[in-house]
């Protein structure tokens, strides 16, 4: 068994774990990434506003690890809309190699204590690595075991069964369409296509957030009522995105970040941007309670609240309200929602798709979105869960 000592432990290297990694390394910190995937690629598709990078300082470069970007976003709802608002696509290998330059360890992480004597914390890892640090961060991601969920938020999943296909039809090359409503069933589901730019497009059937979700063959299926059965496949995707979590029970040893913190937007399902956009006031709460000699659990706490500030806490519960809402609608009501939804201003939406929107933002939002609604709807959202509203910590 070996020993190694550092500032702060970042437990998961994905581009949340990569990207608050960098951030410690330049303040100083001896920082030291553990994951047993530490030389994989990253698999799933990331997909941005590109917008929500300009808050980083890194933003030009960031934009330039994009494989492909649109200037303009389709959205179908019983009408069409043609969104002012570039999105883009990053490419796994220039983001990881962009990100990452922290020292990494190969293993998994079993638990984290307290090291009393030290004041710091023990990190024992699954090849029976031992390691001391001022700071644990769990970045491992939605499945992550090393922090407890606020039990009063059910988690859910957005499911997806999607085709990778060289030969699209016409109208899905050459666009991006982020949602596609027009084909209406009880239990909704919508088109989401991505031409890569590079002769390949994927074609999915997604389904929002749901509790229980919609099985992969019924996806398949409708996939193929849309776009045809000779549509040759290139690869094929089932997917499941954890998301609906609130806010994560605050540990006393560990403290989270990205996906493991619940940083997924509860209604859209993203989290990099946000992660990307979290990490300068975390690595600066890391340095501040480190250089400021406070012990362990005030440590914890204080970076806890750069993670989870308390306005954003307000921020989280508008959105579980929102989340609650939407699960109540069926695929007529959705075109509606989303033809309302997508009325408002570019910076309205906009800023309620971000999980870093001040509450009272979020809430003006909101305001004005249910006065743009018909009364069967607004009924639908005045009664939504309102245990949701609850901010837990
Ligand atoms: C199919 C799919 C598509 C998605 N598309 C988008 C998208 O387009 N845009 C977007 O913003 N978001 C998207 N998301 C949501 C979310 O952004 C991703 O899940 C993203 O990978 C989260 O990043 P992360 O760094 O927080 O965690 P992850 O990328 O999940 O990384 C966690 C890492 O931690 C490691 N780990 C876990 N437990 C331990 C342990 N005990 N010890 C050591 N290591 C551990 C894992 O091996 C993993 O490498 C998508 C999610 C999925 C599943």
């Amino acid at each position: 068994m070996t020993e190694r000592n550092c500032d702060v432990v970042i437990v998961g290297g994905g581009p949340a774990g990569s990207a608050l990694a960098k951030d410690c390394g330049r303040l100083g910190l001896e920082v030291l990434i553990v994951d047993p995937l530490a030389n994989e690629p990253w698999r799933s598709t990331f997909g941005t506003w590109v917008d929500d990078l300009d808050d980083r300082d890194d933003a030009e470069d960031l934009k330039r690890t994009l494989r492909v970007s649109w200037p303009t976003v389709h959205v179908v709802g019983a009408r069409r809309h043609q969104l002012s608002r570039p999105y883009g696509f990053f490419d796994n290998e220039r983001l990881r190699s962009h990100l990452r330059d922290a020292p990494e360890h190969r293993s998994t992480v079993q638990e984290v204590v307290r090291d009393r004597e030290a004041d710091g914390l023990v990190i024992r890892c699954l090849d029976g690595e031992r390691i001391t640090a001022r700071v644990v961060i769990d970045a491992g991601g939605s499945r992550s075991s090393l922090l407890a969920r606020q039990r009063h938020h059910e988690g859910g999943v957005q499911s997806a069964f999607g085709i990778v296909t060289r030969n699209a039809p016409s109208t899905y090359r050459e666009c991006f369409t982020l949602m596609d409503w027009s084909v209406v069933h009880r239990d909704p589901s919508f088109l989401y296509t991505v031409d890569f730019g590079d002769g390949s497009v994927l074609l999915e059937e997604t389904s929002l957030y749901r509790t229980r979700p919609i099985d992969a063959q019924t996806l398949e299926q409708r996939l193929i009522g849309r776009v045809g059965v000779d549509v040759p496949r290139e690869s094929v995707e089932h997917v499941e995105i954890p998301m609906g979590w609130g806010v994560p029970s605050f540990s006393r040893t560990v403290v989270g970040f990205g996906a493991a913190a619940g940083f997924v937007h509860p209604v859209t399902g993203y989290s990099v941007a946000a992660s990307l956009r979290a990490t300068r006031r975390v690595s600066t709460a890391i340095d501040r309670a480190i250089a400021a000699g406070l012990s362990v659990e005030d440590r914890v706490q204080h970076v806890w609240e750069a993670v989870w500030p308390s306005n954003l806490r307000r921020t989280r519960a508008l959105h579980q309200y929102g989340l609650a809402s939407l699960e109540r609608f069926d695929g007529h009501d959705l075109q509606a929602f989303f033809d309302t939804f997508f009325s408002l201003s570019t910076q309205d939406w906009s800023d309620y798709l971000r999980i870093d929107t001040p509450p009272a933002t979020i809430a003006r939002v909101m305001t004005k979105f249910f006065a743009r609604m018909s009364w069967s709807m607004r009924l639908k959202v005045m009664t939504a869960n309102p245990l949701s509203l609850l901010v837990g910590r």
